[in-house]
């Protein structure tokens, strides 16, 4: 399933922009600059596959990535969160991602990545609210876990799950990842192969 080369298919600024087909999409979410771009590069192990942007906020568009192989595909969703970002392009990108949740019957769970030392926001919650409002299926990914020291791991984590704890609907646990180190990585597959195949 991870087999390269994976390949950047498009970038869609609206959701008709997007394949018509049935391959599963696992989509990736989160504040911009929290290390998703890493996350999937780590994931995919393709350095140069999701660009790791020094300006954040600034790609506006679902990023589309699969295996050259297929079978599969990544959608990476535009950074929010951005404090400096004008109010239109915030409009602009809930829009996008509202159309794109409900209206995506082959996406089987998008993973929000929250960076490990400051935990969930309220804009994450935002877009918590708004999956559970889509019925989408999401899980917690804590980022540059290698940035803190093992025992704030632990609280960290707690603090997340209870987070979690208070949404409406069960969610998977949470996994802990350092792109940088690769803590994590292989889990994140496992459990990214098992939703394509479930
Ligand atoms: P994005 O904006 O969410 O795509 O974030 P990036 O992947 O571009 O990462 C933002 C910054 O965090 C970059 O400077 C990365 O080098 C750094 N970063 C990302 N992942 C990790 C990690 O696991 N550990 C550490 N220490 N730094 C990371």
């Amino acid at each position: 399933l991870f087999a390269r080369p994976w390949v950047f298919l498009k970038g869609c600024v609206r959701v008709s922009d997007l394949p018509l087909d049935d391959v599963v999409e696992i989509a990736f979410a989160g504040r911009s600059n929290v290390g998703k771009s890493s996350l999937i590069n780590a994931l995919v192990g393709q350095s140069g596959l999701a660009r790791t942007s020094n300006t954040p906020g600034r790609t506006q568009e679902l990023n589309l990535f699969a295996p050259e192989a297929g079978g599969i595909r990544i959608v990476d969703m535009p950074g929010y969160g951005f404090a400096k970002a004008p109010k239109p392009a915030v409009e602009k990108w809930n829009r996008l991602i509202h159309q794109f949740l409900r209206g995506r019957p082959n996406l089987r769970r998008v993973y929000v990545l929250v960076d490990a030392r400051h935990g969930p926001k309220p804009n994450d919650a935002t877009v918590m609210n708004e999956l559970d409002r889509a019925a989408v299926s999401y899980q917690v990914v804590l980022t540059k876990a290698d940035k803190l020291i093992e025992k704030d791991l632990a609280g960290v984590v707690a603090a997340t799950a209870k987070f979690i704890a208070k949404r409406p609907a069960a969610h998977p646990e949470i996994i802990l990842t350092s792109s940088e180190k690769g803590h994590g990585i292989d889990a994140l597959r496992t459990e990214i192969a098992r939703l394509r195949d479930g």
